[in-house]
């Protein structure tokens, strides 16, 4: 009676299930991504964000926030978590919400949700966390084939402290994320070029995410109407602590200056919906293809491991920060995902090939009198394409196996 029931059931849901999987795919799947960016919808998430008043981390307001984004999130059908931190003194939440992919690989796009002490912060970053929120609430629609997380960090303007924590668990949790895209201060336009323009602060191995930004312009651009203005990587915002962890991301930043920047005056008034709509556009539609994109390469060094003290190749303890110091010869070693065969890896030393491994184990000991930080890269390459990975390391090496260089 119950197996019937059951397959009673299994039959009915079945067709309702794919009804409501959309059937676009491909180019029609980002088009129509792109058109479902609602103007009113952000103005709504920032109107009630900057309502609670200024929310800097640790105050009830800043609570208040996290649990209306919370809320938003639960309410599009996602998994959603409160994610806990600590540092410096201050404790308080992400707030994290996941669409489910078919791989071990995950896409990220991100925004703070604290404010400065006096500011309401419909700028900084309200207007991050509504972009935030709409990528959630249509891509909560579709599947794809990798993990996407939504977002919203506190701690940011204090010290990047949510990212930071968010970062370093997912390194210690061996998570094989793609790119961060950090959307933070991007609702501020005054002139027409202002308006049409975006900076994407990214550099070395993260500039395929812009890339793939400009991709999204040269296909769909005239629905966006946005061009993109590359930018060196500004350090001040959350992707940093992926960068700091190996991973890979950009941040998304308004083009023109705020002059209500960090002010009692960063409110609503001074939004330009129009440009924040279009930033809005361009994000979702990168994020949505590259969550579709397949990996051929994927390479991390994995040793020395970042946030860690060693002696030689043994690990003595684990730092209190993503910093990595090694007394004595360095071992670095590569651990790769790949669906090519990979012919060799290389291993650099600040931009010098110093090694070559044709095979596992994929890794070389550097034995060079070193002192202070140096660079190690590692470049695997496949058949069709390659990819590497960055490590600073503070390399202490006194007694070295060859004085000559
Ligand atoms: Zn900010």
């Amino acid at each position: 009676m119950r197996k019937v029931a059951l397959l009673v059931m299994l039959m009915v849901a079945i067709p309702v299930f794919s009804l409501s999987t959309p059937a676009h795919s491909g180019q029609d799947r980002i088009q129509a991504i792109i058109e479902a960016v609602d103007t009113d919808e952000l103005y709504r998430y920032d109107r009630t964000i900057q309502d609670f008043g200024p929310h800097p981390t640790g105050s009830e307001a800043c609570r208040a926030v996290a649990s209306f984004i919370y809320d938003e999130f639960q309410s599009y059908g996602l998994e959603v978590s409160y994610e806990p931190w600590e540092a410096a003194g201050l404790s308080s939440r992400n707030v994290v919400a996941t669409l489910p992919g078919e791989t071990n690989f995950a896409v990220i796009i991100s925004a703070h949700y604290d404010s400065v002490e006096v500011s309401p912060g419909a700028d900084d970053d309200g207007s991050g966390v509504s972009c935030v929120l709409m990528a959630a609430r249509i891509l909560s629609q579709y599947r794809f084939r990798h993990t996407i997380r939504f977002v919203a960090f506190s701690g940011e303007e204090q010290g990047l402290y949510g990212s930071a924590h968010h970062a370093r668990q997912a390194y210690l949790a061996d998570e094989y994320i793609l790119a961060d895209l950090q959307l933070d201060g991007v609702g501020h336009a005054e002139s027409s070029q202002g308006g049409s323009t975006i900076r994407l602060c990214a550099e070395g191995a993260s500039t395929w995410i812009t890339d793939v930004a400009q991709e999204v312009l040269d296909i769909y651009g005239q629905n966006i109407d946005l061009s993109i203005h590359r930018n060196r990587n500004f350090p001040g915002s959350d992707h940093q602590s992926f960068l700091n962890y190996g991973y890979e991301g950009v941040f998304f930043l308004e083009y023109e200056f705020n002059p209500y920047y960090h002010s009692a005056q960063d409110t609503i008034e001074h939004v330009n919906f129009s440009y924040l709509t279009k930033v809005c556009k361009l994000a979702t539609a990168t994020l949505a293809t590259i969550a579709d994109r397949e990996v051929s390469i994927y390479l991390r060094l994995v040793e020395p491991e970042r946030g860690a003290l060693y002696l030689g190749s043994r690990k003595l303890m684990v730092l209190d920060s993503h910093r990595t110091m090694v007394l004595g010869q360095t071992l670095a070693r590569a651990q790769i995902y790949t669906q090519e065969d990979i012919s060799r890896v290389e291993f650099y030393f600040d931009g010098r090939l110093r090694g070559i491994a044709e095979g596992q184990p994929y890794e070389h000991t550097y034995t060079k009198l070193s002192l202070f930080n140096h660079v190690v890269t590692a470049v695997a390459h496949g058949r069709q394409s390659q990819d590497s990975n960055e490590l600073t390391v503070a390399m202490y090496n006194l007694a070295p196996g060859n004085w000559l260089d």
